[in-house]
């Protein structure tokens, strides 16, 4: 019987083209085909993700979401149609032209019910649900104003399970909509108490990432989400399989949100090992413990070295012993540029599972015999949000494009209070980062 089902939800065009990354990688590591088919029946572990159908047929425990049909209906006509219930796949009409209040008010008042109903069903089939995992952009309207709803009515019907975001965070540079600053403050003010746990990732430092490691010339959406859902799958890994040392979902948690507002954890992965270099080099687990400090591993474009740790989890998968572990973590601790906050002091949590990271076949990432995906708390992730608050100001001193937020139903002031709460959020980081001695 499963004790750890997980369900995912994946909302707006960057949340549904998630899914075909990570389920296309999920399928691989459970030995499961496109249509479904599990030809792994020795074990249970991809009871987590998949509920068990007829025979060796498995169902996804996923929800996809969204305003407009595009986007899902390549799904519905791809490689992967035979995979996920058509009954969890739900489309609306119309997009939610970038505009948080639409996604919010207008579409979400419309899409919700079947949404929560949906979501209901695939919660009954999972025996005991640990909890959710939602996966969108913030920039857009659907993912931003929808992704928002669901969050609420998510707390409001399953107010103790945990919730865990993966959220394509507006880039420093590389803006594709203007208004993206006010659908991210909206929607990461809206959603604060309503969210355990949120992964920022922009799409520069995936790109960076595509470009400088893995050398991919022209990077589309698919090359990003397979980086992402790579992260993804290592972060679950625990979650799946039995492990020397398994973290589990609350415990991931607990040990990085050390305040309830305070989360909002930094991803790194190592190896990115493009697969021109595949078969020259195998970095050992000391290296790739260090790789995990550098800014040119991470999923959001912020640099560690300007705030101080609270904590990271790293989680290692493969070819990786307890005593490699420690003696990385312990050079680490000796390394001064690597700060740590004055009340948490080595706030180090490991965890490790034997079953190796799954190479998808014509990706960018080599096969690499062991893997780390570190989560951090650091309080250099409010630079990411000064910057939004940075290009909200501007585009707000004009009170540019603010009668297309009040024409779908949002209350101007709400603007103000939302971004308000995100500069009180980047003084709390602050706060967090003084020492008592600095002080
Ligand atoms: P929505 O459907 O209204 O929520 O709008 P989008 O999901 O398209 O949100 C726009 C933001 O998401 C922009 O910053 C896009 O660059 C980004 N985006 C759109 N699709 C993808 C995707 O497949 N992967 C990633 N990583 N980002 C995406």
């Amino acid at each position: 019987m499963c004790t750890k089902a997980l369900v995912q939800l994946h909302i707006g065009q960057a949340g549904v083209q998630m899914a075909n990354a990570c389920w296309e990688l999920y399928c691989l590591e459970h030995g499961i085909t496109s249509h479904g088919c599990s030809y792994c029946n020795d074990s249970n572990d991809f009871c987590t993700f998949f509920e068990a159908g007829r025979g060796s047929k498995v169902v996804p425990r996923t929800v996809l979401v969204d305003t407009e049909p595009t986007v899902i209906d390549e799904i519905r006509g791809g490689a992967y149609r035979f995979l996920f219930s058509p009954d969890t796949m739900i489309t609306g009409k119309t997009d939610a032209a970038s505009n948080f209040a639409k996604g919010y008010y207008l579409l979400g008042n419309e899409m919700i019910d079947i949404t929560m109903d949906t979501i209901r069903k695939v919660v009954e089939k999972a025996p005991s649900l640990q909890g959710f995992l939602l996966f969108h952009s913030i920039g857009g309207g659907t993912g931003s104003g929808f992704g928002t709803k669901v969050l609420e009515y998510l707390d409001r019907d399953y107010g103790k399970r945990t919730k865990m975001e993966f959220v394509v965070f507006p880039s420093p540079k590389i803006s594709p909509l203007i208004v993206e600053p006010y659908n991210a403050i909206l929607a990461t003010h809206s959603s604060m108490e309503y969210v355990d746990c949120s992964i920022l990732m922009d799409n520069e430092a995936c790109y960076e990432v595509c470009d400088t490691q893995l050398h991919v010339e022209y990077p589309t959406y698919t090359n990003l989400n397979r980086i992402i859902a790579q992260v993804v799958a290592t972060i679950t890994t625990p979650l799946r399989f039995e492990g020397a040392v398994n973290i589990g979902f609350s415990e991931l948690q607990t040990n990085l949100v050390p305040y309830p507002r305070i989360h909002f954890p930094l991803a790194t992965y190592a190896p990115l090992l493009s697969m021109k270099r595949s078969g020259y080099e195998n970095s050992t687990t000391h290296q790739l413990t260090f790789q995990c400090f550098e800014p040119a591993n991470q999923l959001v474009k912020c640099n560690p070295a300007s705030g101080k740790y609270m904590s990271c989890v790293l989680l290692y998968r493969g070819d990786v012993t307890p005593l490699d572990i420690n003696n990385a973590i312990q050079d680490i601790k000796s390394k001064k540029s690597i700060l740590f906050v004055d009340w948490s002091p080595t706030g180090f949590k490991t965890g490790l599972n034997y079953q190796p990271p799954a190479c998808v076949p014509g990706g960018d990432l080599a096969p690499s015999h062991r893997a780390v995906c570190m989560l951090s708390n650091s309080t250099s992730i409010r630079r990411a949000f000064s910057r939004i608050v940075y290009k909200f100001d501007n585009i707000m001193s004009k009170r540019g494009f603010v009668h297309h937020f009040v024409g779908a139903g949002l209350e101007e002031g709400v603007l103000t209070e939302a971004r308000d709460d995100i500069c009180a959020l980047v003084s709390d980081y602050k706060e967090i980062e003084q020492d008592e001695s600095e002080e």
